[in-house]
């Protein structure tokens, strides 16, 4: 399941687009204009965005090109919906950074099968992926979590936080980075907070020894190790 801003202006296109995605099973925001979904976007990280290129105010491409000037939001996945087919549009798309490029009129298994591709190229903690490390096992669907074969007990953020980390190992994550992607709106919430749910995540993997591949880095924040160093 995805966090998906869909940013189109014509009302029965937005709705369609919105409905198809609700019932693969994401959860859709919406946006009118570039300018709303920066607005939203400040507030809380979308998994992906679907941005129309024509758009009243700053274009699509424009809303792209400064997602992608901001190291905050670089890193999303943008799907970029237009109505010209031409090969040098879809270059130029390209070319500020959109991942992908869906011409209208598309269907709604062309557009969620874009959907998935996307997601699992730039966004896999977004997929119902199983993913697996050193024995250490999350199941996205079943919800569950085992390490070398025994259940391991996570409360939902712990969940959370443990399919970003498995999702983006060998990288090392500020506690702002980690509110922004594993609590998405984070505005109320203290960076200590990570803290807490760290230790708990540390707390719920040691059943199973793999709370050795949670890594602190001193004065940086914390990195998922998929080879631990012992
Ligand atoms: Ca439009």
């Amino acid at each position: 399941m995805a966090r998906i801003l869909v940013v189109e202006d014509e009302p029965a296109i937005q709705e369609l687009i919105v409905c198809n995605i609700e019932l693969a099973g994401h959860v859709a925001i919406r946006a009118e204009s570039s300018e709303q979904a920066l607005e939203l976007v400040r507030d809380s990280l979308p998994d992906l965005l679907l941005v129309d290129w024509m758009l009243p105010g700053a274009s699509g491409v424009e809303l792209a090109r400064r997602l992608r000037g901001d190291r905050r939001t670089q890193a999303i996945p943008i799907i970029l919906l237009t109505a010209r087919s031409e090969e040098r549009d879809k270059l130029a798309g390209l070319e500020i950074g959109a991942d992908d490029y869906i011409t209208k009129p598309f269907s709604p298994r062309e557009l969620n099968a874009r959907i998935k591709a996307v997601l699992r190229r730039r966004a896999p903690q977004a997929t119902d992926d199983v993913v697996e490390i050193e024995g250490l096992r999350l199941d996205p669907v079943g919800h569950r979590v085992t390490g070398d074969g025994i259940d391991l007990d996570l409360g939902p953020t712990e969940f959370r936080l443990l399919h970003f980390l498995m999702t983006h190992t060998e990288r090392v994550h500020s506690r702002t980075q980690l509110l922004d992607h594993v609590w998405g709106d984070h505005v109320f919430v203290e960076e200590r907070t990570v803290d807490v749910h760290i230790r708990r995540l540390r707390q719920a993997l040691s059943r199973s020894g793999h709370d050795r591949l949670v890594e602190t880095v001193r004065g940086s924040g914390y990195r998922l190790a998929s080879r631990p160093s012992t």
